[in-house]
């Protein structure tokens, strides 16, 4: 038969190994500050006294061994082993809380509450010595255990049980990897207290912990696929994750987004390498400035900070000290670096609510007029908007929001020449919205395609009616986004649409803006090309509005060029700009261009425009763009 002695030194031995190389890599890895953290590795050092007490205490079994001293060590792990082994489901309550993403001090007397049976059972176990509610050793050194042991039972019970309840409360902000984790350490953990209770000889518990222990410790102390290596702080998926945790469980925290604004230009100045030895200097001061394990990298040139526990003076002096801070020069190799920041500061979950629109403030644009370093408040109303009219977009194709209006143009002498599509979009939520507002996001969003196809389809239904011709329309005008023109296959794709549709395709004139910075005018050329050969026409948009390549754009061979109605207010207002009007006309006419003016609206202006001999005119001195209805009942 087995001595039960022996068998616990063993299982205490091995309990001991891997606790030691779990400290080990604990260690190695780096731990920080943060509240998991720091209970893990807590539970960790009273696991190790734990084995170390269940070698000493077989060892020093007084049936083999008799000496007073030996007595007295054996008395005194004893008593070690159970003022550390009590504390260690309440501990192992709130290392979940932690994980889950509880505060602790958040709601102090409910976590005074919970830690109720905590100190009951630890005070029983410290004065012990004196009342042995909890356990007595006899003269023959024999163990008894007392009600006070029972008590300790009945609190591990009333742990395991608000850890059930944490976990099943927080399914859903949980990811699968931490669920998986929890359920899996708490199973095997309740595991070796059963057998221990069961069969007491066997001497499992500790072992079975020092198990559990270890795979929390590979799954969720490991931060390595939390972390941003090259920058050492937390990547944007750890972001995620920690703030989805943050909204559900705590009242209120700050966060403050810091936004690099010249990153272009000093990238291109640095190159890439050490433009991320610039964002190494600056996680490194960060970390100066607030705990390490509350800054996150989310991308290049953004970093943000979740301020917990910190009221609004306290976020205040932070993100003044950061904005002074970036006053100076960083100096990066031999280089002096001006890196130019905003600062974003906000309430959650007062004022964002979900990880999305935070996320916004460290990815969307920023308005290039602001006047200012550090945004909060009202400031940060162009953001919120921003999120409202992308979802509305979201929503737009399914919930039928898109409308295609129609704004007439016309021959220099007032007759119908045709229209230009124009879209709209009514929201449910937000109302009308304007395409200066929604079609750049609709392109940021990778729906613009989507967007315009419907535009095309709309057109082509309106043409197939018979209606424009009817009304001795010649064209219908329809805008295309840069964007998606330098798709591959976008003219077999413009093609097929029509082609099912069918509709004339010199019924639909493609509209290119002039004012796109630089693009591959040779990839244009060509589908524009590819278009026209078959019988679409084109039109060159928002002409003098940009500075591009002219003679890239002229050889595209554009049937109309229409020039941008911000030229022709201008000729109205001063000397220049008269003359700028003036000879764009004559320059285009000459080079054998058909010129379309828009933006007219007053007479003065249309009287102009036919002394200079433009061929085509458009704007609310003849109709604003209207719906397809009111189009058809107003113009003949
Ligand atoms: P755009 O192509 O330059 O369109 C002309 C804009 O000038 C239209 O604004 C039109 O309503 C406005 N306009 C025309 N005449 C006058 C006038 O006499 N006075 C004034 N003050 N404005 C006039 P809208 O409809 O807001 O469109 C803005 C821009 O949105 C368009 O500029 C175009 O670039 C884009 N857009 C509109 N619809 C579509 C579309 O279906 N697809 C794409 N990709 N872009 C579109
Ligand atoms: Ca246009
Ligand atoms: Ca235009």
């Amino acid at each position: 038969m087995i001595d039960a002695d022996q068998l616990a030194l063993g299982m205490s031995i091995a309990g001991l190994l891997i606790c030691l190389a779990n400290l080990g890599y604990m260690h190695i890895q780096g731990y920080t500050d943060k509240t998991n953290n720091r209970l893990f590795l807590v539970m960790l050092y009273l696991l190790t006294i734990n084995t170390v007490c269940g070698i000493v205490l077989p060892l020093t079994n007084t049936e083999k061994l008799t000496s007073d001293s030996i007595a007295f060590i054996h008395n005194l792990f004893r008593y070690i082993y159970f003022l550390t082994h009590t504390a260690l489901s309440p501990l192992f309550f709130f290392y979940t809380a932690s994980i889950i993403g509880r505060s602790l001090v958040e709601n102090k007397t409910r976590a005074v509450l919970k830690a109720i049976p905590f100190f009951v059972t630890e005070i029983l176990v410290i004065i012990n010595p004196l009342t042995h509610f909890v356990y007595t050793i006899d003269d023959q050194m024999a163990f008894h255990r007392n009600w006070g042991e029972a008590l300790i039972y009945a609190a591990a019970v009333f742990y395991f049980v608000m850890i059930i309840i944490l976990i099943l409360f927080s399914w859903k902000v949980l990811t699968k990897k931490k669920k998986t984790t929890l359920i899996l350490c708490f199973f095997i953990v309740t595991v070796g207290v059963l057998i221990q209770l069961f069969i007491p000889w066997l001497r499992v518990e500790v072992l079975f912990e020092a198990i559990g222990f270890t795979g929390t410790m590979v799954s969720l102390e490991n931060e390595d696929d939390r972390m941003n290596a090259s920058v050492g702080v937390y990547n944007r998926a750890a972001f995620g994750v920690d703030l989805e945790a943050a909204l559900q469980n705590y009242k209120k925290l700050y966060m403050l987004v810091i936004r690099i604004t010249n990153l272009d230009a000093i990238t291109r100045m640095l190159g890439r390498r050490r433009m991320i030895y610039a964002h190494l200097l600056v996680s490194n001061y960060l970390k100066t400035v607030v705990p390490r394990y509350s800054i996150y990298s989310t991308n290049p040139g953004a970093f943000v900070l979740l301020l917990y526990h910190k009221n609004e003076e306290e976020t205040d002096e932070i993100a003044h000290n950061i904005d002074n801070k970036f006053r100076e020069p960083w100096i990066v190799g031999e280089s002096e670096v001006p890196l130019s920041v905003v600062l974003m500061r906000t309430e959650l979950p007062e004022k964002v609510k979900t990880v999305g629109s935070a996320l916004y403030m460290a990815d969307a644009p920023l308005p290039p007029d602001l006047d200012k370093t550090i945004l909060e408040d009202d400031d940060l109303q162009f953001l919120l908007r921003r999120a409202d009219v992308e979802r509305a977009i979201s929503r737009g194709l399914t919930e039928h929001s898109f409308e295609v209006y129609y704004q007439p143009t016309y021959y220099a002498d007032g007759t119908l020449h045709g229209a230009e599509a124009l879209l709209r979009m009514h929201d449910n939520k937000l109302g009308d919205i304007y395409p200066d507002e929604f079609i750049p996001l609709t392109e940021q969003m990778g729906l613009i395609d989507a967007v315009d196809d419907f535009v095309l389809r709309e057109v082509c239904r309106f043409i197939r009616s018979g209606i424009p011709q009817d009304k001795g329309m010649d064209v219908i005008n329809v805008n295309l986004s840069m964007m998606q023109c330098m798709k591959k296959g976008f003219a077999e794709h413009i093609n097929s649409i029509v082609e099912r549709e069918g509709v004339e395709k010199s019924f639909i004139n493609f509209e290119i803006t002039e004012s796109v910075a630089a693009t591959d005018y040779k990839l244009l050329g060509n589908v524009v090309h590819d278009l026209k050969k078959e019988g679409f026409l084109f039109s060159l948009d928002d002409y003098g509005t940009g500075f591009s390549n002219m003679n890239a754009v002229f050889s595209m061979n554009f049937d109309i060029i229409k020039i941008d109605k911000s030229i022709l207010w201008a000729a109205e207002k001063s000397e220049t700009g008269a003359i700028i009007l003036e000879n764009s006309v004559r320059m285009l006419s000459q080079m054998g261009k058909k010129i379309l003016v828009e933006g007219v609206e007053t007479e003065e202006q249309l009287e102009l425009l036919r002394k200079l001999g433009v061929d085509f005119v458009q704007g609310y001195l003849f109709s604003k763009p209207i719906p397809e209805k009111e189009f058809i009942e107003r113009i003949f």
